[in-house]
């Protein structure tokens, strides 16, 4: 199918459920409403000169008209360029001019973001740029004036290219992949297959919908299951969070784990009624065993699905299953979803590994992006003759099949010719006392060539771990090369919008000292 298809179905079968609850505003669309918006919506674009496989640029935080944009684009075959809230004009510019985007929404302004005002400074360097549309702004009521009844569209197919999303840029400059309606379409159905949505479902969302966990996961889980996406605020905010799971009694909620520290951190925490949650999807990064824990406890999400992928595959290709016992939720990221293949290599010679030892990950299957955007030596490098995407993560595959995660090739630390993994180390601090968060990188030294450096949050801003209290902690438990040699105190980490932290950053900062 293609996404339009399925959304037709959606509203066929489940008129009068609703579709899309926005809770600042407290708007309200059914999927009959839902249904009507978006064909309103696509026929003004494409009475506005936009044809399939033009570029239409999306730099906005969640909205419900972030949506409408999604299933009006994908309705006329127009592809849709998702640009990350939080850039600013070098960034915007690069990625329209890349893109050759010629019609953009924007948001108007959040926070300390004017978007408006950074689209007109780099607008006169965009020729293709013809126009741009703003949310809640005339600009969007002219826009859908265009809209005529019973308009008709080019032919679509779904391996059409539908979407260009670009990386989160945890690593280095965001790459865009490009994606069809079958890549993603097929990936957000299966991944809600595996939760079990119904129509009954109501998802709170506060992921960015810029990023593959809000539009994939989030949006099209939704819509293939008739269940209902409910924004909570523009962009993530923990209180917000949890009210909005309380008067729309949601059953699902989403974040990565910074996120759900955030909100069972808050010290009013257990005034929210949460009990109509059961599920959500955890992803992005690794969960600490002890968050999970809570989570299960008291967020009632006794059925949360560990998710793992990449905006390259669509982007799940590994969760966890409903009945999936604690250890299997904390210890791996699950198993394979239906369709998809994954093998785990000796990254230097390609040979598959046997199960039980450590590899990279590749991924094969419907949801392997078509290519990174204008960039073929850069898909060759990482889409193989095979069509097997190479992660660039290190993974073990479990005799039964589950994968574990072991960290990012990029974020292994080699210190005299030992391997470490810095998750193992952040997992053993994140259980001292005066720990709230911590990210362990290495950082260069003379002698071993790369020596453990531990960066923390620490619970108590006025009493930080010292070192020496550290490295007790890990003293006997852990080998003594990996225990942290320093240890620098922070306030927050520098992050990505999908909510990764960026340790390529702390390594930059704390290379020399
Ligand atoms: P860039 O490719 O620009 O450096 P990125 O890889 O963070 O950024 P995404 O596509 O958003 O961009 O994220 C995919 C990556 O996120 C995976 O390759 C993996 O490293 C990490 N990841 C995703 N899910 C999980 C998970 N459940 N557990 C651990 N790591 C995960
Ligand atoms: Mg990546």
């Amino acid at each position: 199918d293609t996404i339009g298809a399925n959304l037709d179905r959606a509203v066929a079968m489940w008129p009068d459920r609703e579709a899309l609850v926005d809770v600042p505003s407290g708007r309200r669309w059914t999927y009959a409403e839902f249904g009507a918006a978006v064909g309103e919506l696509a026929s003004a674009l494409y009475a506005s000169g936009v044809a399939k496989g033009d570029r239409v640029g999306i730099w906005a935080v969640n909205c419900p008209e972030w949506v409408l944009v999604q299933y009006a684009t994908a309705r006329i075959g127009a592809i849709m360029v998702n640009i990350n809230p939080a850039y600013r004009t070098h960034e915007v510019e690069y990625v329209l001019k890349q893109a050759g985007v010629s019609l953009l929404f924007a948001s108007l302004s959040h926070r300390t973001s004017d978007y408006r005002a950074m689209v007109e400074q780099v607008r006169g360097a965009l020729p293709e740029l013809r126009e741009v549309v703003y949310f809640g702004d005339p600009s969007w009521e002219a826009l859908l004036g265009r809209a005529t009844p019973d308009a008709t569209y080019d032919a679509l197919s779904c391996d059409d290219p539908i979407n260009i999303q670009y990386t989160s840029g945890t690593t280095g400059f965001p790459k865009g992949a490009t994606l069809s309606h079958h890549n993603i379409l097929n990936n957000g159905y299966f991944v809600g297959e595996l939760i079990a949505y119904t129509e009954q479902d109501r998802i709170c969302i506060p992921v960015p919908f810029y990023h593959c966990f809000g539009m994939v996961m989030g949006n099209l889980a939704a819509t293939s299951h008739g269940a209902c996406m409910v924004i909570p605020a523009p962009s993530f905010d923990p209180r917000a969070t949890l009210e909005a799971v309380q008067q729309e009694r949601c059953t699902s909620l989403y974040g990565v784990p910074t996120m759900f520290i955030a909100e069972l951190n808050l010290p009013d925490f257990a005034s929210w009624d949460l009990s109509s949650l059961r599920t959500g999807i955890m992803a992005g990064s690794p969960c600490p065993v002890e968050v999970m824990k809570r989570v299960v406890a008291e967020m009632h999400m006794a059925e949360v699905s560990i998710c793992y992928g990449m905006t390259e595959t669509s982007p799940v290709s590994l969760q966890t299953r409903r009945d999936d016992d604690l250890e299997h939720r904390t210890g791996t990221v699950g198993r394979v979803l239906p369709h998809i293949e994954v093998k785990v290599v000796d990254p230097a010679t390609g040979v598959t590994r046997p199960r039980g030892t450590a590899g990279e990950l590749c991924t094969r299957g419907y949801s392997v992006m078509l290519g990174y955007w204008n960039e073929p030596e850069k898909t060759a490098e990482s889409v193989d003759a095979g069509r097997w995407m190479h992660t660039g993560d290190l993974a073990v595959m479990r005799e039964d099949g589950y994968v574990e995660i072991v960290g990012r090739i990029k974020d292994m630390i080699i210190r005299g010719g030992e391997n470490i993994y810095p998750r193992e180390i952040e997992e053993f601090l994140y259980g001292h006392p005066k720990v709230q968060d911590v990210q362990v990188v290495g950082v260069p030294h003379e002698r071993y060539g790369e020596e453990v450096l531990a960066c923390v949050i620490a619970r108590d801003p006025d009493d930080p771990p010292t070192l020496e209290e550290l490295r007790a902690f890990c003293e006997g438990r852990l080998a003594h090369y990996k225990l942290p040699s320093r240890v620098r105190i922070l306030d927050s980490f520098p992050m990505t919008v999908s909510g990764k932290v960026r340790k390529v950053e702390l390594r930059e900062r704390f290379a020399d000292g």
